[in-house]
């Protein structure tokens, strides 16, 4: 994530903090130490309230990434490679390099972080509960208590049914394992996303205008209702791409062309045929990349008889494979991985029958 501060690594994979948390926390201990503390537990010295605030906000912040790398383990345990854990104002994101391929992977490494707040939260009780004849009404037994409310906070906020909390992918993962399809699914719990979201963001308003409360919730409401929208898109999007054919947004190839040819020549031979269409390029050492009829509107018509094709060829390193009637979804997931945007597509015997553009594939599924 943007602007971060990189605190080290666990499990391999490096932990980053982003600034605007610093701020957050100095926000947290000044509250604590010059206000809830000295209320609550009076009779202390000014430094230990100042001491305690600080230990409860850091061990707060450790507990939020403690749940983080609920999710980032198990995920790693379920084959998905982790990219960074980031803690940020909200709280924190466990960047994953590509999504579980089952509802039960979706399942397992969403609950992981809510069961380690609800562990964490039992663990603070337990010790501020048995400690409680020794330090009863002391600082430190505020601190316990502090600790073991907000892991439990933290565990009941995030199981709300609500994408993208990671109670919403409990219930997509449920939906997922039910329906047999993930797309609609996710687009189902993110819907719950928007209305959980929308419900935060209006009390926040209410709450605010009335003196009651802080900006903060607004921020968050806004915050799940924005993520939700960006999720239910993308699963939508995902959906149709899942179900649109391979088939239909392949472009056939044809007989092998040379370079050397005009734009205006491709244009000619491509003109008895009604559909797009791609031709691979011979080279030297046979087949050296694909030039496809749509490319030739990139070049202006009063330019195509002077210009050669070979601006327009679509080199073999830019390209990933695909096989006839494999799901595109998966072409696509498969291509963004390898950062790549061309799919050449072979048929059953192993002969190369078809390309795919996928800028143009995903233009036309976005629409
Ligand atoms: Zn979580």
């Amino acid at each position: 994530m943007r602007q971060s501060i990189r605190l080290g690594s666990i499990a391999g994979i490096p932990v980053g903090l982003n600034w605007g948390l610093l701020l957050i926390a100095a926000f947290y201990v000044f509250n604590l130490a010059a206000g809830i503390l000295p209320l609550s537990v009076p009779g202390a010295s000014t430094t230990t309230y100042w001491i305690a605030s600080t230990v409860a906000v850091v061990f707060f912040f450790g507990s939020i990434l403690a749940h983080e790398l609920g999710h980032a383990l198990v995920a790693q345990r379920n084959g998905i490679k982790v990219n960074a854990i980031t803690l940020w104002l909200l709280g924190g994101v466990a960047q994953l390099d590509s999504e579980p391929d089952s509802a039960g992977a979706e399942f397992r490494i969403a609950i992981a972080g809510p069961a380690v707040s609800v562990a964490l939260a039992a663990l603070f009780g337990a010790i501020w509960f048995v400690a409680s004849p020794l330090i009863g009404g002391t600082v430190l037994s505020f601190v316990l208590g502090y600790l073991a409310i907000v892991n439990g906070v933290l565990a009941v906020f995030n199981m709300l049914p609500a994408a993208p909390l990671d109670g919403g992918r409990v219930l997509a993962a449920a939906l997922w394992w039910r329906s047999g399809n993930r797309h609609t699914a996710r687009a189902s719990a993110a819907r719950a996303g928007q209305l959980v979201g929308s419900m935060i963001l209006g009390l926040g308003v209410v709450f605010f205008l009335t003196g009651q409360g802080s900006i903060f919730t607004i921020i968050l409401g806004w915050f799940i209702r924005s993520g939700a929208t960006h999720e239910r898109r993308r699963a939508q999007r995902l959906d149709r791409v899942s179900t649109s054919d391979l088939a239909s947004a392949m472009q056939p190839l044809v007989a092998p062309i040379n370079r050397g040819i005009t734009v205006s020549g491709l244009e000619a031979m491509s003109a008895s045929y009604d559909q797009p269409i791609a031709f691979p390029l011979s080279g030297p050492t046979g087949v050296s990349g694909i030039v496809s009829s749509t490319a030739v509107h990139t070049t202006r018509p009063s330019e195509r008889h002077v210009t050669f094709i070979d601006d327009l060829v679509v080199p073999w390193e830019d390209f990933t494979s695909a096989r006839v009637g494999e799901d595109m979804s998966v072409i696509v997931d498969r291509a963004r991985a390898a950062d790549k945007h061309h799919v050449i597509v072979y048929d059953l015997m192993g002969r190369q029958v078809g390309y795919v553009s996928l800028v143009g594939f995903l233009s036309a599924a976005a629409g």
